[in-house]
């Protein structure tokens, strides 16, 4: 295939991009996600959008590849049990829209493995085989590539480190129900929750005191700055963090270790933190995974769709 459309349904808005197979993004698109009207809208919005987009181009339907990231985990037969922030479950995404695009194949993964794969393809991890992809925001996401493929797993649960249980001190439930992932700890949340239990427990003087509304940014800012108590909470956060990458290289050795998300632009900062914990754990051999920031912001999603889109139809071919 010459060319591919990589799309990122999100909660709001639908993202789409037509790519050359080189991985230039020659055309995009926004589109409002209207799943409240039903699958049947939504889906012909996005055949719509993606029949534009080729128009645009001058090129048929049937010389681009189609692929799609979603905000869920996706089991290896298409199925997705559910689409929490779209209020739809029980359903056949890549099969819906295949349907209404002349039944052409349409790939699939989560949002996440595709943004991983996107920063494989054209980011942070360009020119490498493996990767680990961190987001770090409202909540902690994970994707993992390795040796150029995602890993969806069986239940479509592949790379989905935010849920693994790391701290058994933790005191709160997770959102999934269990206690202490990771989610809970490096995560913006969970950055505001631990500064102000340290802010509680230390009586020493701190730029956080008195803040209203404290903000994950916040605390990374007077981090940077130097705040003792903001400081030992980025570091105790992330020592959680580092420690499951540590952990990771143990079943899989990613070459590079991308973190996104919100977080990550607290920069280089931030970068050195996760790696120092991260390398404070000997392992077998001396080799260590190289750490980059993610570099194609909320784009990685459509490039990775698209991405898994050329993959697809190139093994489809062979
Ligand atoms: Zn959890």
């Amino acid at each position: 295939m010459k060319y591919s459309i990589g799309i990122d349904m999100g909660g709001t808005t639908t993202k789409m991009g037509l790519f050359s197979a080189d991985g230039q993004m020659l055309r995009d698109a926004e589109i409002p996600t209207r799943s409240a009207l039903g699958l049947d809208v939504m889906f012909c919005d996005m055949a719509d959008c993606v029949r534009l987009l080729c128009a645009e181009q001058q090129i048929s339907l049937q010389d681009c590849a189609v692929g799609m990231g979603v905000a869920g985990p996706v089991e290896e037969d298409g199925h997705v049990e559910g689409l929490v922030n779209l209020n739809l479950y029980d359903i056949y995404p890549a099969k819906e829209l295949s349907q209404r695009l002349d039944d052409i194949p349409v790939a699939i993964s989560n949002d996440a493995n595709v943004a991983a794969l996107g920063e494989l393809w054209q980011g942070g991890g360009k020119d490498c085989r493996s990767l680990l992809f961190v987001t770090l925001g409202t909540g902690v996401g994970g994707g993992l590539v390795v040796n150029g493929q995602v890993i969806n797993g069986r239940h479509g649960l592949g790379g989905e480190i935010g849920h693994i249980k790391v701290n058994p001190d933790e005191p709160e439930l997770c959102n999934c129900g269990g206690r202490g992932c990771l989610d809970q700890m490096a995560s913006a949340t969970g950055i505001v929750r631990n500064a102000k239990r340290f802010l509680a427990k230390d009586s020493g003087d701190s730029l956080l005191r008195g803040v209203e509304k404290l903000t994950a940014k916040d605390v990374l800012d007077a981090a940077k700055q130097g705040d003792a108590i903001a400081e030992k909470t980025v570091d105790y956060c992330m020592s959680f963090l580092g420690k499951t990458i540590a952990d990771i290289n143990y079943i899989v050795g990613p070459d590079v270790v991308v973190l996104g998300g919100g977080l990550s632009k607290a920069g280089q900062y931030l970068l050195d933190v996760v790696y120092r914990h991260y390398d404070r754990y000997p392992t077998l051999t001396k080799q260590r995974s190289r750490f980059a920031l993610a570099q194609l912001g909320s784009d990685a999603g459509r490039y990775g769709a698209a991405k898994l889109a050329l993959d697809l139809s190139e093994a489809e071919r062979s």
